[in-house]
């Protein structure tokens, strides 16, 4: 069978730089989505793709050993090197063996096999959200637009040990997968995914038309795509087997042993801040003044109590007196005043929390939608806090 392959990725409309890593070194692909502060998820995303890179061109162990080894190197330099404590990286990576493809995957970025019109997700998210559909907590569309879908449950760095899923899978020809980044996910539906394959049947025109609409439906993450494309022997004999091996680490963008790079889109959209002109009165009339100052208080006082009434509905998980908690309000202070109240303090440790990668954001309190999710996020937190205890105590 033939495998040609498509490639886009995209720092988005809103991030800084581009922390998503991934790897096109025919017969292996992959992708990773770094997080953990400015460096961190650079360094996290890149150092697994290395490591994977590495060991699989020193033919070391089968993918799901090199998966595991890319965890112990992202876990050890995190321990190790203060400025990217913490960190860690989702990895999804396709090894394929001719007609078959075996699948490595930590995190939510996410595997998709397009088969006859029909796109099937091939990976579990390791996420918050997906375990609250798992125990129908909430809908898989009350997920899509969770205010903790990117809480991960998973992921490479954090332990020195790391589940990885794998899985096995027949191609036939016709076939198409989709390895991809949450930057694409979050900002298109599966229908909208599917569409774009359907149209464009050259994998490197379907990659750019994937991320340039997650670009077109807000982009606020880093995207890529990684597109393989499977037809039979001899078929659009025009296209070339790919000689490319392209490696990219976020914040270094380079291609080794590159035959031809895989075009790299940056998108460079200038976002208009929208400033509204600036207008000033030069006649102050001295009754129109006070009516002014009436309204003006007017709005004030239906302005607290408009606060009062939005911030009883706000709720999110932070620290108090070195512990987590479950906050009612927003967590910022105004002037003075705090715009929240303590409901619980738990028994949980923040410093022991904020060791974990997902929880190293804790201090600025994770929001949520309601107690509910407070509490569930309240949950998960001493779940990961005893399992990491676990850890270190064997
Ligand atoms: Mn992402």
């Amino acid at each position: 069978m033939k495998l040609s392959v498509g490639f886009a990725t995209d720092i988005g409309q809103v991030r800084e730089g581009n922390e998503d890593s991934y790897l096109i070194e025919h017969p292996l692909f992959a992708v990773a989505d770094g997080m953990g502060g400015a460096l961190g998820g650079e360094v996290a995303s890149g150092l697994a793709i290395e490591t994977i890179h590495d060991l699989f061109s020193r033919r070391e162990g089968d993918l799901v050993h090199q998966v595991e080894e890319a965890n112990r190197a992202v876990f050890a330099r995190s321990q190790t090197d203060r400025t990217v404590a913490g960190m860690g990286t989702t990895l999804t990576a396709a090894l394929v063996d001719d007609g078959r493809v075996h699948l490595a995957h930590v995190g939510d970025s996410r595997a998709y096999l397009f088969r006859d019109g029909e796109l099937a997700l091939l990976t579990e998210d390791h996420t918050l959200v997906h375990r609250m559909v798992a125990a129908g907590e909430i809908t898989p569309s009350e997920a899509e637009v969770h205010p903790h879908r990117s809480i991960l449950t998973r992921v490479l760095g954090m332990d020195g040990e790391v589940d990885v899923d794998e899985e096995w899978l027949d191609v036939r020809p016709g076939d198409r997968i989709l390895l991809c980044t949450d930057g694409l996910t979050g900002m298109l539906s599966e229908p909208q995914i599917g569409e774009i394959l359907e149209a464009s049947l050259d994998p490197q025109a379907a990659a750019e038309r994937l991320v340039s609409s997650a670009n077109r439906a807000g982009g606020i993450d880093n995207i890529t795509a990684i597109l393989l494309a499977f037809d039979e022997d001899g078929a659009g004999g025009d296209v070339a087997k790919p000689t490319t091996t392209s490696i990219g680490i976020a914040g270094e963008r380079r291609a080794t042993t590159a035959v031809e790079t895989a075009p790299e889109r940056r998108t460079t959209t200038t976002l208009d801040a929208g400033r509204a002109p600036r207008v000033s009165s030069t006649r102050p009339v001295r009754t129109r003044a006070l009516v002014g100052v009436g309204i003006a208080l007017g709005v004030i006082v239906l302005g607290l109590v408009g606060l009062r009434f939005y911030l009883d509905r706000q709720w999110y998980v932070g620290v108090d007196d070195g512990h987590v908690a479950l906050f009612r309000g927003v967590p910022e202070t105004v002037a003075g005043f705090d715009l929240h109240d303590v409901v619980t303090e738990t028994e949980i440790r923040a410093s022991e929390a904020e060791a974990l990668a997902l929880y190293r954001n804790l201090p600025d309190g994770i929001t949520a939608d309601d107690r509910e999710s407070a509490e569930a996020i309240v949950a998960q937190i001493r779940a990961d806090v005893a399992k990491a205890a676990r850890r270190a105590s064997t």
